[in-house]
């Protein structure tokens, strides 16, 4: 017997529509790619949104066609988001920082027919254009402008194309489970791999994106996502935004700490999400400003781990609360996210700071286990490490267009990263499977050790690989970047670890560099630090 409620499928179109219905004068302030700040409202971005839905279907793009997105933050960005999706078709947000073959690489094995893309690309497109035979049309995302028009033949201009859809377009209605928005993972090996969201998949995210005990936005909070809307889906800000009719600023290409903390304190933002490296550089210009940050009440960190001297700093001295949230392209990408129990509350604040620094709990729709290396579950007693295996409402089955078929073994999703779990569900990564440092057959957290170095006030970044070791197979060796005017010795790094750690597991020796190699998402590059440092400590034993 079926229930007899109304069945409604769950699409993207649904987001918007109820943001114009319910907010329709609710700011959306973006930073364009050209200078200045533009203001819109959800009532705007929804009208433009079915303009270009009708503008696209004019154009002959059919059913689960992919568009492209080379962009910022920005709003027409964001129109793009609900307006392609929203006819049904595919918005495929591409990384600009990843080396061109690897975008002629993406562009072709998704077979984009249209590529939208900011002035600040016009370059790097320009150069591209004559690999990308599937692109039918380049769309610059701006007003029209003739130097432009002179130097890209054929180019068509946002504006212009907007301009001749239709607002009073209606949104068509299909299967929940078509594809909505495609994003390829940037590991850092190997070709980028394919992740299909569906209508369905990514609705159900914004649900649990909006629980309270995970990012839990609400109509009057303004949010700021800097994390970019290139890199899954901005963590499904925008549509967890216009699900509430939160407002919304768009930071547009500039993501130093100036730029930041004026957006922050001039417009009045409640909410942040960024990675941990965009924080550093918010904090020490909100210190260099003399910015108490008073209208923001939290930030959500995630991407890598965020280290503990960051949240302390954000909570002490500017009474901003740290979400610390983990996830992946593969997940939506929520994984978990880290409030505390009741329970904890009643503890001393040393060791609420300590249940902080765990990536958190999975919200309803995730779960996770822990497996050994002959694929038993291992104990959520959380001290057992394992790898962590995740399944769920937003999880990927498998990857877009690979042979392979499902990426699950057993119905779960391995996520290479290596973790403990305890029996409330609170989750700690120890590191990337493949970067935990194996010493006499004992195992090192490269994480633990970074987090430790991040706090030396001498240091600006740090990363800790495991190196080759004539005695020990392998030791952790520390690469890291001297703070500005600083300059502290192997010696006194090394010597900071003291009392913190086991002092087997304290580096061996440390790197100074000017910077850390990181790939398109901001992630160090651990692969070729090992190659560059594999036998610094080779000697002998
Ligand atoms: P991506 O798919 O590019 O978002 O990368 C996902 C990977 O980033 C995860 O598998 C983790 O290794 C890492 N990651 C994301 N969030 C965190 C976090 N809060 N702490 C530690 N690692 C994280």
């Amino acid at each position: 017997m079926f229930g007899q409620m109304m069945s409604q499928p769950l699409l993207i179109s649904s987001l918007i529509d109820h943001a114009a219905r319910y907010h329709a004068g609710t700011e959306v302030v973006s930073v364009e790619t050209t200078g200045g700040i533009t203001r819109s409202t959800w009532g705007g971005i929804a009208a433009n949104a079915r303009r270009l839905a009708s503008a696209l279907e004019a154009l002959g793009l059919q059913r689960s066609d992919r568009c492209a997105t080379i962009a910022w933050n920005n709003r027409r960005h964001l129109e793009i988001y609900f307006g392609v999706s929203g006819a049904g078709l595919v918005c495929h947000t591409i990384n600009p920082r990843l080396f061109p073959e690897q975008l002629v690489y993406i562009i072709t094995h998704a077979e984009d027919r249209v590529l939208f893309f900011d002035r600040t690309f016009l370059p790097l497109v320009k150069s591209l254009r004559d690999k990308l035979p599937c692109v039918e049309h380049f769309v610059l995302l701006g007003p029209p402008e003739q130097e432009a028009a002179t130097e890209f033949p054929g180019l068509v201009f946002y504006d212009d194309l907007v301009a001749s859809g239709d607002d009073g377009y209606v949104w068509p209605v299909f299967d929940e489970n078509l594809a909505s928005s495609l994003c390829y993972t940037s590991g850092t090996t190997g070709n980028p791999k394919g992740v299909l969201y569906s209508h369905r998949s990514t609705m159900l995210h914004a649900f649990g994106a909006n629980l309270p005990d995970t990012i839990g936005l609400r109509a009057r909070d303004t949010v700021l996502p800097v994390v970019p809307m290139f890199h899954v889906n901005a963590w499904g800000s925008p549509y967890a935004a216009a699900m509430v009719g939160a407002r919304v600023v768009l930071p547009g290409p500039d993501l130093d700490g100036d730029s930041l903390i004026a957006l922050v304190d001039g417009e009045h933002v409640t909410v942040a999400l960024g990675v941990p490296t965009i924080w550093q550089g918010l904090i020490a210009a909100a210190r260099r400003h003399g910015s108490h940050m008073e209208s923001l009440a939290r930030t959500i960190i995630g991407g890598s781990a965020c280290p503990p001297v960051m949240i302390e700093t954000f909570r002490a001295e500017f009474g901003v609360e740290v979400i610390h949230a983990w996830g992946m392209t593969e997940m939506s990408p929520l994984g978990s996210a880290n409030h505390l129990l009741a329970k904890h509350l009643a503890m001393p604040p040393e060791m609420q700071a300590e249940r902080r620094l765990s990536q958190g709990r999975p919200p309803f729709g995730v779960e996770f286990r822990i497996t050994g290396d002959a694929g038993e579950v291992l104990p959520d007693d959380g001290t057992t490490q394992g790898d962590l295996e995740v399944r769920g409402l937003w999880v990927l089955d498998s990857y877009f267009r690979q042979d392979a078929g499902s990426a699950l073994r057993d119905g779960w999703f391995a996520t290479g990263d290596v973790a403990t779990l305890d029996g409330d569900g609170f989750m700690t990564i120890r590191d990337r499977s493949k970067d935990i440092i194996k010493s006499g057959g004992e195992w090192i957290s490269s994480v633990e050790l970074e987090n430790i170095a991040v706090a030396h006030p001498g240091l600006a970044d740090a990363a800790v690989v495991g190196v080759r070791h004539p005695k020990w197979d392998e030791r952790p060796l520390l690469v890291a970047v001297a703070a500005e005017g600083a300059g502290p010795t192997s010696e006194e790094v090394i010597a900071f670890f003291d009392g913190k750690i086991a002092s087997w597991q304290k580096p061996d020796a440390v790197v100074f560099v000017e910077a850390l190699p990181r790939n398109a998402t901001g992630k160090v590059l651990k692969n070729r630090l090992r190659e560059e440092y594999a036998d610094i400590l080779a000697g002998p034993a």
